[in-house]
């Protein structure tokens, strides 16, 4: 009878030790849903629209599309140049109007090129082992757009067959679309071939990004969102290959440090720091 007891008095020991662990678990998981709760007041109130990514383009056919555009521009301006000279007689309109079409062309080429050239380093990025090339991929544009409108803008300060209204005109468009072109021609997000590499790494799953963002997040499901998206926005969805190569070169700081992701958004790689 005795042993009965003491048996009894274990198994209701056992059972307050099970009752308490199932009470920590409870404590636990009510725990949990607050926090969900609370992340989830904080970013999801609503559905969102998604998008597929667009399948990444083909780095070496946008680099030859870049530079053919770059040509033409060079071209363009280069018609404007002989017409300065008097090598091309215009009589079908006014020297002004010519020289401003000529221009606006040479910028239009300029600037498309450049934004091709722009998704080809994102699609395949120059290492930055290589500091010469990695500075030439990435500014490849400035330069193009300096060639293309400097020289003009000198040869049209000096020129002394024009007339004052259309040379004080020309070389008030020729500076503006060297402003307009050389700033459009800039990437401000550029990323290096070990920063896609280690992003592509440590990131195997799917990402999300908008339209107008700059950086990319961390995707789970359609409920789940990075409270850095609007509810407005309509979020892409896709590889993190296909993010960078939408030009958002970036983890989200707040998606890298929700998971454990931190260091991949700012590398110490090529000893130029974060930036
Ligand atoms: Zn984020």
């Amino acid at each position: 009878m005795a042993e009965e007891i003491k048996k009894k008095k274990v198994v209701s020991a056992a059972d307050a030790k099970t009752v308490t662990k199932a009470a920590d678990e409870t404590k636990k998981a009510a725990k949990k849903v607050e926090d969900a709760t609370e992340e989830a007041a904080g970013t999801v109130t609503g559905k969102k629209k998604t998008e597929e990514a667009k399948p990444v383009g083909n780095a070496k056919g946008l680099r030859i599309g870049a530079v053919c555009l770059w040509v033409a521009a060079i071209a363009f301006e280069l018609v404007a140049v002989f017409t300065l000279f008097g090598k091309i007689n215009i009589t079908f309109m006014n020297t002004m109007t010519f020289l401003i079409i000529l221009i606006v062309l040479d910028l239009i080429c300029l600037v498309i090129g450049s934004q091709l050239w722009k998704k080809a380093n994102h699609i395949d990025p120059a290492s930055k082992k290589n500091k010469t090339k990695f500075w030439l991929w990435n500014n490849m544009g400035l330069i193009v757009a300096i060639f293309a409108f400097v020289p003009l803008i000198i040869l049209l300060l000096t020129n002394k067959n024009l007339d004052k209204k259309t040379q004080t005109i020309a070389v008030v468009a020729a500076c503006a679309a060297l402003l307009i072109g050389g700033a459009a021609s800039i990437d401000y997000n550029p990323v290096s071939a070990e920063e896609k590499q280690v992003a592509e790494a440590n990131i195997t799953g799917k990402v999300t990004w908008t339209q107008y963002g700059k950086v990319y997040h961390i995707y789970i499901d359609e409920d789940t969102w990075c409270q850095h998206l609007n509810n407005s926005d309509t979020v892409k969805v896709g590889t993190v290959e296909e993010a960078i190569a939408a030009g958002k070169t970036r983890l989200c700081k707040t998606c890298a440090h929700n998971h454990n992701l931190e260091g991949i958004e700012d590398l110490p790689l090529g000893g130029s720091g974060p930036d």
